[in-house]
């Protein structure tokens, strides 16, 4: 995954860095030349929480190099608190489904060679 430092930065405060849509207010999250809803091509930079719920994951046994004492984890898709935005991380010790209801509240901790770091709350 690559992320640009102000990306990583704002993860590793525990926040999600989004370009919000001056002329809509439309959200995105990775870098658009113009947004989805309006066709605009001006935004600014909008710090969200990196908090909310499990929207999705999967249970990784296997994991990468440098990271087996992390193992089993699970990869995250979670929906951002009053968003309509979904990013996606990694959760340490999820060993079964039952460890990590659908729905339950995870928040954003850090970023690593991963990508972002999530934890429940
Ligand atoms: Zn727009």
């Amino acid at each position: 995954m690559s992320a640009k430092p102000e990306f990583i930065e704002a993860a590793k405060a525990g926040n999600v860095l989004a370009r919000k849509c001056t002329k809509c207010n439309d959200l995105h999250l990775a870098t658009v030349y113009f947004c989805k809803k309006c066709g605009s091509k001006e935004f600014e930079d909008s710090i969200l929480k990196g908090t909310g719920k499990v929207v999705t994951y999967t249970i990784m046994t296997v994991p990468p190099a440098g990271f087996e004492d992390l193992s089993p984890y699970a990869w995250v898709v979670m929906e951002l608190g009053d968003y309509d935005l979904r990013i996606s991380g990694f959760l340490a010790n999820i060993q079964k489904p039952g460890d990590l209801p659908i729905g339950a509240a995870v928040k954003v901790v850090d970023f690593d060679d991963r990508g972002i770091v999530l934890e429940k709350l």
